[in-house]
């Protein structure tokens, strides 16, 4: 599971970017920077990092898209079968 409870890190030796923002995923390159010993946790009041929202909206369509396209790619292949066969 790539997810971890919400942390974030006011060390001012880290760029805004990892900063500003909180993060809640493992996968985060930007949440990876941060050393364990300079994550608070919780998110702080700050807004979820970008990277971090990717990774949740790429984890949730795929296997989403992959279920609503299944029947369509069956549909297809008799449609196909149909034509071919005239
Ligand atoms: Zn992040």
């Amino acid at each position: 599971m790539p997810h971890e409870s919400p942390f974030h890190t006011d060390n001012p030796e880290y760029p805004p970017t990892h900063r500003n923002v909180y993060h809640d995923n493992s996968l985060c390159d930007h949440g990876k920077a941060i050393k364990q010993e300079h994550r608070i946790p919780g998110p702080g009041g700050r807004p979820r990092c970008d990277r971090c929202n990717t990774l949740a909206s790429k984890e949730q369509q795929w296997p989403v898209l992959r279920a609503i396209s299944a029947p369509f790619r069956l549909v297809g292949k008799l449609v196909t079968r149909l034509i071919g066969r005239q």
